[in-house]
């Protein structure tokens, strides 16, 4: 296996089973998952719903026959996503995974506007091929320099850079697209294709822009005909709480929304929904062979009635603030520079108590305490020194407490240890 794929933790953890929204591993011990598989496994574990829909799809004898013939499980899926996009005239389009949804996004909108120039975010993460390597805005994640795309990087949602540190959420609004209008002036050539964006950075650390700085965003992009693509592969289905897509949060329905992760709940899915102007621009054949099969388009469908059914965003809307209280105290440590949450998403910045510098060393000594508590957590950001926590939406209150206050545990452990 190849050097750049890395496991967590100093012995790694196997898992081996899973039920709600726990995981058991090979040597036996229980984890409550407060990262589902980087956020893939939406409801959790071993859902009823989801388990019996692609059993009875299995059961049927066909796991696959390609696009060439009718599916109904995918017409069914895509006119429910057409219809949740809010986007005028939506098709959609399945693929395997965010990667390929998000290339087929950036293929949509350069093809549209006859440009190969792309505006994206500094800190962005948006897959790991050729054309989503060279929109992503973070070192770390860039196998390589080389691009397909011109590429203009906005400073995006990380408001700790130094030029824009402390400042309220309209003065950042307001250098923000003061930064978009420079940019657009001085450096793109022709007009742009598009910006790619997340709605809150997921790789980048859980950065989230104040809401509607999208918003302002757009109405410069307008101005120029120059296409919004919403990157959701981690915010949709609710996981914000306060929207049903993270975009939602700043009150714009963008040209094209790019979903994957959580939608299948553990089967491989993703996809593109756009503008059928846009998904209509492209007049040769195509086709993403297993994009859209029929046994992930029935774990698709039936994890997004789950979704919808139980109101899962209301619940993370509900839980979030239940988390994110308890954490919210720990920004007062010498280790911890900040804390942050939306909905069911929420960061917990690690830094030297020393010289205050990010510290990827102690974010990897907090996701030992946490295992140690039986809990599972993630990490990342830019520098590598963000805990991130994304819990399935199904999590209960009494869940939401017990994660909580094992973090809490073990961050105090860790700055306890490092003073
Ligand atoms: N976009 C975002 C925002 C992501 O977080 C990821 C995965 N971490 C991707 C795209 C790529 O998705 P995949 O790994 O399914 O190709």
């Amino acid at each position: 296996m190849p050097s750049w794929l890395s496991l967590y933790y100093d012995e790694p953890i196997e898992i081996t089973g899973g039920k709600g929204n726990r995981v058991t591993d090979a040597a036996g011990e229980t984890y409550l998952d407060f990262f589902a598989g980087i956020l893939t496994n939406m409801i959790g574990y071993d859902v009823a719903e989801v388990r019996e829909a692609v059993e009875r799809q299995l059961a049927k004898g066909v796991v696959h026959t390609s696009t060439l013939y009718l599916l109904r499980g995918q017409v069914e899926l895509a006119e429910k996503i057409a219809r949740l996009s809010g986007i005028p005239g939506a098709k959609v389009f399945f693929t395997n995974s965010g990667t390929e949804a998000n290339e087929t996004a950036l293929l949509l909108a350069t093809v549209a506007r006859r440009s190969d120039e792309v505006l994206a975010m500094r800190g962005s993460y948006h897959g790991r091929s050729f054309g989503t390597i060279a929109v992503t805005g973070n070192k770390g994640w860039k196998n390589s320099s080389l691009s397909p795309l011109n590429v203009h990087y906005l400073h995006g949602t990380d408001r700790e850079l130094p030029a824009f540190r402390g400042m309220d959420d309209a003065a950042y609004i307001e250098a923000c697209v003061a930064d978009l209008r420079d940019v657009l002036a001085t450096a793109v050539t022709d007009d742009a294709a598009c910006l790619i964006a997340e709605p809150v950075q997921g790789v980048g650390g859980f950065t989230m822009a104040p809401d509607g700085l999208l918003a302002a965003y757009k109405e410069v992009l307008d101005e120029h005909g120059i296409l919004f693509i919403s990157d959701e592969v981690q915010t949709g289905w609710g996981r914000t709480g306060s929207s049903f897509w993270g975009i939602g949060n700043h009150g714009v329905v963008p040209d094209a929304l790019t979903f994957a992760k959580g939608i299948g709940n553990g089967f491989a899915i993703g996809g593109v929904v756009a503008r059928g102007d846009l998904m209509d621009g492209l007049t040769a054949n195509g086709v993403s062979t297993f994009g859209g099969n029929p046994v992930s388009t029935a774990a698709a469908n039936a994890t997004l009635d789950y979704v919808l059914d139980h109101d899962l965003q209301a619940n993370a809307a509900r839980l979030g603030p239940v988390v994110l209280d308890g954490l919210t105290p720990l920004a007062s440590l010498p280790t911890v520079g900040g804390v942050r949450g939306k909905g069911l998403m929420f960061a917990v910045d690690m830094v030297d108590p020393g010289t205050g510098a990010p510290s990827p060393k102690l974010a990897g000594a907090v996701l030992e305490e946490t295992r140690r508590r039986g809990l599972l957590i993630g990490k990342g950001g830019l520098r590598g020194n963000v805990l991130r926590m994304a819990p399935p939406l199904t999590l209960t209150e009494e869940e939401a407490r017990e994660g909580r206050d094992a973090l809490v545990e073990a961050v105090r452990a860790v700055d306890a240890a490092a003073r």
